[in-house]
């Protein structure tokens, strides 16, 4: 596992040009220069030349990040922001309290005994598509049942093995050790059982698992899956929708397939419909008022297209945008409903295959 100075070199290829600025959620918000990845690296070069401490103070700033990676895709020295950060929180960690409360709920035995608490649906083990449902779907099983309908329409059965969590959430507290158990376990179940390739509806779970160094299965997410597929979805009422793209998704060019697959659907845009959600798991915790505020411009920008329904596919980012609802509307006030692409799908009226 390597540590904080072994990214020495990488750290040093800031060249403090500040381009960062320009995309960083964080920084649009706060102004703050620390919370960008441009201050967060004076600071850890600081640390590595002993003038300063890795403490509390520069953890808070480690945490002001939606982890969204928006500064790694821009950044003109290439690099890897987001892991260079989750290794000095590791490191900051490993000795705190905090560090320790945190190995003791992420631990395996803990961990999945929480989920059990939700979690009332049967893992099976027959069909010829290994199904990936993560955490979040073993809590709200709605979505897992609307892919296995439209995978029936299609002649696929799913697979669901009993999975670890993919390790999303122990990347994002920097406890590796955690992680690379996730990791390793699923691999190897992966790797061992039928289907022969592996779905998942949860952005988050499908960076994940591309990232597993020995998986030899090919990872595809279900809207990807079902733009492939000779199949039409037909609603009887017109039904407008907007989209929220999770920062995480690389590719959501299935959209625009997709909707070309549905009758009586009419797409509004929003303004600015792939900046962060602003929930992004801990950060919301950790985070509470910059959370609120970018949640609440989110929840902004979908109601005024004027949609009923505003779709994502990313659990957290559905979590965001009702709290970012709830302040924009009132708790029990008008509100447009919020759903997984997929589930909505599955609502259709009818769900054919075609020719
Ligand atoms: S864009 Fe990259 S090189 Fe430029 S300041 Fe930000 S982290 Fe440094
Ligand atoms: S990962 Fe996102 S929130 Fe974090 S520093 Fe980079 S752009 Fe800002």
């Amino acid at each position: 596992m390597k540590e904080l100075k072994d990214y020495a070199d990488e750290i040093n290829k800031c060249s403090k040009c500040g381009l960062c600025q320009a995309v960083c959620p964080i920084y649009k918000e706060t102004g703050n220069d620390c919370a960008v990845s441009r201050g967060k690296f004076v600071m850890l070069d600081g640390v590595l030349k002993g003038d300063l401490k890795l403490n509390k103070t520069i953890n808070k700033y480690l945490e002001m990040c939606l982890k969204c990676g928006k500064c790694t895709d821009f950044c003109p020295s290439g690099i890897d922001v987001c892991e260079i950060f989750r290794t000095a929180k590791h490191e900051y960690l490993k000795n705190t309290l905090e560090g320790k409360l945190i190995r003791f709920i992420q631990s395996k035995a803990v961990f999945k005994n929480l989920l059990k608490i939700f979690n009332r649906k049967k893992s099976s083990a027959k069909g010829n598509t290994l199904y990936f449902a993560g955490c979040a779907e073993k809590i709200f099983p709605n979505n897992t049942y609307a892919i296995r309908d439209i995978l029936k329409v299609l002649n696929f059965e799913t697979n669901e093995p009993d999975f670890d969590c993919c390790g999303v959430p122990f990347l994002a507290s920097g406890n590796l050790e955690r992680y690379n158990e996730a990791m390793e376990y699923n691999t190897r179940l992966l790797n061992e059982q039928n289907g022969d390739f592996i779905l998942t509806d949860c952005t988050s779970c499908e960076n994940a698992l591309k990232n597993y160094p020995n998986l030899n299965k090919k990872v595809t997410n279900t809207s990807d899956f079902i733009a492939q597929q000779n199949i039409k979805f037909i609603f009887k009422e017109k039904q407008t929708i907007t989209f929220h793209k999770p920062c995480h998704l690389k590719d959501d060019t299935f959209l625009k397939v997709i909707l070309s697959k549905c009758e009586n659907i009419e797409y509004r845009e929003m303004e600015n419909y792939d900046d962060c959600c602003g929930f992004a798991g801990q950060f919301a915790l950790t985070n509470r008022k910059l959370s609120l505020a970018l949640t609440k411009k989110k929840a902004k920008n979908a109601i005024n297209t004027g949609a009923d329904i505003i779709l994502t596919t990313c659990p957290a980012c559905i979590l965001g945008i009702k709290q970012g609802l709830i302040q924009e509307c009132g708790f029990f006030g008008k509100q447009p409903k919020v759903m997984y692409f997929s589930e909505f799908l599955s609502k259709a009226d009818i769900i054919q295959q075609t020719a």
